[in-house]
């Protein structure tokens, strides 16, 4: 499943070709993915300029300039890909993603003409887990996916003072909190692992203890802070740069397999210098949790 930094990169390698430009025509070659297609969707996109492309969380937001969004996510299988048309010279960003290359699951296809030339920006999904729609960009903030959405896990807007009134009193394990999509947006479970990893904090720690009874941070949780705007940054950097080198990593682009800590490396020496202990995996709540039991104390 796509985790925030491949749908950033995703983000970040459609912009050259969709921001700025017009949907000349699409096509929608089925009735619905997870969820039907909006009514006349093709129609209401056709003719359309995408002034701004955008993300929340793991939704791309692409914003016509009628006031319109049109919302994209990617499910578990979804991709994008760039075909340059016709003689239209390959633009910069442009790449492949070859997670599946076969066309009897590409089920929509715009056709873009913008500053970059001429291109088609293909969404293929095997298992069509993932859906787009269309809304007022006036009513997303109160769209059911969107309004209880909590703070986004990149740069400065993740902030430990917010951390902590949001983790306040929480008796849930850390691991399920920084899973909850309420309390920090489109962080997954490869993330949480590695950011708590570095913190060294104990997944199992009762989210509510790095806070103080005054409600503020402790140090652990201004730590853990910090490690999860970075590992986020870091795959997101790595990101960027598979795009520019149009670099292929097991079929999927924005996964940084070799880059991980503890994630799907049980078995394997905890990396920390001096620890010699392996990396476990444990389950919570049915998911795996990949961590060092020597460096990730309760
Ligand atoms: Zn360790």
């Amino acid at each position: 499943m796509p985790e925030l930094p491949e749908v950033e990169t995703v983000r970040r390698g459609l912009q050259p070709v969709m921001e700025g430009a017009v949907v000349a025509r699409a096509e929608q070659r089925r009735a619905d993915l997870r969820f039907p297609f909006p009514k006349d969707f093709a129609g209401q996109l056709e003719g359309r300029k995408i002034v701004a492309l955008d993300r929340r969380a793991k939704y791309l937001l692409a914003d016509l300039d009628n006031g319109m969004v049109l919302i994209s996510h990617l499910g578990m299988s979804g991709s994008f890909r760039i075909e340059p048309d016709g003689d239209a010279p390959l633009s910069p960003g442009v790449f492949h993603h070859e997670r599946s290359k076969d066309d009897k699951h590409d089920h929509v296809v715009f056709h873009m003409d913008g500053p970059a030339g001429r291109a088609r920006v293909v969404y293929n999904d095997p298992r069509r887990f993932g859906y787009m729609d269309l809304m007022a960009r006036a009513e997303l903030a109160d769209h059911p996916w969107f309004r209880s959405l909590g703070v986004e896990p990149t740069g400065n807007s993740l902030q430990a003072d917010e951390l902590a009134r949001r983790l306040a009193g929480k008796a849930a394990p850390l691991k399920a909190a920084l899973l909850d999509q309420r309390i920090i947006a489109g962080l997954g479970n490869i993330y949480v692992c590695e950011a708590l990893w570095r913190a060294r904090l104990s997944p199992r720690k009762p989210a509510g203890r790095l806070v103080t009874r005054a409600g503020q941070p402790r140090k652990a949780l201004e730590r853990l802070t910090g490690d999860i705007r970075e590992v986020i940054s870091e795959a997101i950097a790595a990101g960027g740069s598979s795009l520019r080198d149009h670099i292929q990593t097991d079929g999927t682009m924005g996964y940084f397999q070799h880059g991980f800590s503890v994630y799907d490396r049980e078995g394997k020496a905890c990396p920390r210098p001096g620890c010699g202990d392996t990396v476990r995996r444990i389950v919570q709540s049915g998911r795996s949790t990949f961590m060092c039991a020597r460096c990730q104390r309760d």
